[in-house]
């Protein structure tokens, strides 16, 4: 019998390449041409890929030709659709509602780049502590000079992480590790999330709970963000947020650029009252604000909070284990996204 049609935006696994081939002899993998949006869209109205079940994308760098998802472009999509398995964490590149409109369902990649976001957010937070961003670029300038006066300036300003009280902004799976790690450093923890995370985890971490964000904003002496970007999360770090925290205090950020109202946040820094921050994504990313730039207490990184090895691996594991399930094995998805996580706008 025939196998689904499956349409594949951007490029093939290259890490899973046994999983692969099996996947290949049971779907037909179809590559439409992602070069411009609008003819991406004229081919569907002209059906030219006829009926396929799913959409798959491997990689989140590739495959963004026809990007936003929004409802305009779903309307498009042939009847026959049931899903959409993608690589990575987040999803503001898509409407779910759309989507869910249309009875497609939706899987993401969630869990797969946990570990190493973690760590790049641990890195962050450390780098706000000891200012290591200043000291390497004293480094860098080669000018025994810098270096002494360096060395003695960043002497009056470095903390221990230890004893100090990390604020997670959200709770979910990527900040329970870090803050497991942050507490393997001293830190303790506290927290605020929409959502109560289950008993267990609270006691593993031995968090306190904050009623509001405004309350987490007056505890922590470092505050990491780890919530997905969505209407309700535009700006959720904004100047008010920011005036409530400890003068001298830190945040640091992994989750998306526009969670932080990035004006707001170098008026902070400017002012002096927070001391430094460390920022993985940026508000207007890829471009990375001229001011954050000049900021030597500031670390500032590309975006790579999930970008390792073993992440890529399991972005290709989940988007095949998912397409498989649901589309020939009649199994639930392992990874499934559901309508309560409403992305504000697709970009
Ligand atoms: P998750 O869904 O497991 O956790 C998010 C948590 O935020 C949930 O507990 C949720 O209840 C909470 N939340 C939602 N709205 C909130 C609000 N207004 N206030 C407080 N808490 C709120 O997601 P995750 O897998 O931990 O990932 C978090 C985000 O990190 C992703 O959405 C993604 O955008 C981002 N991310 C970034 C990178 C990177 O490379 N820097 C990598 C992976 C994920």
């Amino acid at each position: 019998s025939a196998r689904p049609r499956i349409l594949m935006l951007g490029d093939p696994p290259y890490l899973r390449l046994e999983q692969w081939d099996h996947f290949q002899q049971r779907f037909e993998v179809v590559s439409p041409d992602l070069s411009s949006r609008e003819g991406f869209m004229q081919a569907l109205r002209e059906n030219r890929y006829g009926d396929f079940e799913g959409i798959v994308k491997f990689a989140v760098e590739t495959g963004n030709g026809a990007s936003p998802w929004n409802e305009e472009l779903i309307s498009l999509l042939p009847s026959s659709v049931k899903l959409f398995a993608a690589a990575g964490a987040g999803f503001d590149y898509l409407s779910l509602s759309a989507l869910n409109a249309r009875n497609i369902a939706f899987a993401n990649s969630r869990g797969a780049g946990d570990t190493a976001t973690s760590d790049i957010a641990l890195f962050l937070i450390l780098a706000t502590f000891r200012l290591t961003s200043y000291s390497e670029w004293a480094a860098r300038t080669g000018d025994p000079k810098v270096f002494n006066e360096v060395h003695l300036e960043i002497g009056s300003k470095s903390r221990n992480p230890s004893g100090k009280i990390l604020g997670c902004v959200g709770l979910g799976a990527i900040q329970r590790e870090v803050a497991r790690k942050a507490r393997a450093l001293g830190m303790k923890v506290c927290y605020y999330d929409v959502v109560s995370p289950p008993e267990e985890v609270i006691e593993a971490l031995d968090a306190e709970k904050c009623e509001t964000l405004h309350e987490l904003a007056g505890k922590a002496d470092c505050v990491s963000v780890s919530v997905p970007y969505m209407d309700s999360t535009h700006h959720l770090i904004d100047a008010h947020f920011l005036s409530a925290m400890k003068p001298n205090s830190r945040i640091v950020n992994t989750a998306r650029g526009p969670v932080i109202d990035q004006a707001a946040l170098i008026e902070a820094l400017k002012s002096g009252h927070l001391l430094s921050a460390g920022l993985d994504v940026h508000e207007f990313e890829p471009q990375v604000s001229r001011e954050l730039i000049e900021m030597k207490q500031v670390t500032l990184t590309t975006h790579i909070g999930g970008v390792a090895q073993e992440t890529f691996v399991e972005f290709e594991r989940l988007v095949m284990s998912n397409t498989e399930r649901f589309l020939l094995d009649g199994e639930q998805l392992l990874t499934p996204i559901g309508k309560q996580f409403e992305p504000s706008k697709a970009r």
